[in-house]
């Protein structure tokens, strides 16, 4: 029988955020159910059920994340799921770079701010996880043409991983990347796997054992490349 944790999931209200929410309190975790707004939060908590706890949190809001810093008694896993603008119709040579920011408040900085703001709970656990929710899209090896605000982010996403499992080791965190896979949702659109194979391949992360990897970027629990 696994150990029970306090797990936190960004953008939970849909998608393969609130299919990880979803496997993890059906594992009998403690989830806070987050989402921009109340409304969105209390709906996707009452349908993930007992063991989920609704908070709004807007990860581009400071004021959000401050209150769920003071909030919060504990935690144990942050889920840093939430993105936006899979922009398939740009092209980095000619990017309106207002949209790029825009996707780096959320995709980057929010992740960022948040995770600064709840280390000092993290620090306080004694099985600390961050999971940042990347995709292959973000590999510098496998880097094409297209999708330049949400490639870009999600590059300086996994950046960001590698800095926090590095400083956070000694303290230990484990701190990965993952990609979920081409996964059917909002974002992905049709043809893509089920929601509930994407979410497996972060709870996966969220869950590691204590000698766990940390520094890592994984699909399905498998290395993949930067
Ligand atoms: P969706 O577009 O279906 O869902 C995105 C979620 O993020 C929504 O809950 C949305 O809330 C939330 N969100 C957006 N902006 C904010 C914000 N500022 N604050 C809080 N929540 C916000 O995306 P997916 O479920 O497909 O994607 C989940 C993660 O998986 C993302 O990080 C994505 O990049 C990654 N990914 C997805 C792939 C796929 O094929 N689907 C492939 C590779 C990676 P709201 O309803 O309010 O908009």
């Amino acid at each position: 029988r696994g150990r029970r944790v306090i797990a936190l999931v960004t953008g939970a209200n849909r998608g393969i955020g609130h299919e990880v929410a979803r496997q993890l309190a059906a594992a009998g975790h403690t989830v806070y159910v987050t989402a921009r707004s109340a409304e969105a939060a209390r709906a996707a908590a009452e349908d993930v059920g007992p063991n989920a706890r609704p908070l709004r949190l807007d990860v581009t809001s400071p004021a959000d994340i401050d209150a769920a810093a003071r909030d919060l008694t504990a935690l144990d896993v942050l889920i840093n799921n939430a993105a936006i603008t899979y922009d398939t119709w740009q092209r980095a040579t000619t990017a309106d770079l207002d949209v790029v920011r825009e996707a780096a408040e959320t995709n980057l900085y929010g992740p960022w701010r948040l995770t600064q703001a709840l280390l000092p709970l993290l620090r306080a656990s004694t099985h600390p996880r961050i999971v940042n929710v990347s995709s292959e899209a973000a590999s510098l090896a496998s880097m094409g043409g297209g999708t330049p605000a949400y490639s870009a982010t999600k590059t300086a996403l996994n950046a960001l991983t590698r800095m926090l499992a590095a400083e956070l080791r000694a303290d230990g965190v484990l701190v990965n990347a993952v990609c979920p896979g081409w996964v059917a949702t909002d974002m992905g659109g049709p043809g893509g796997r089920p929601v509930e194979e994407g979410a497996a391949s972060v709870v996966w992360a969220a869950t590691l054992p204590d000698d766990g990897p940390t520094g890592g970027f994984f699909r399905d629990g498998a290395p993949i490349p930067w």
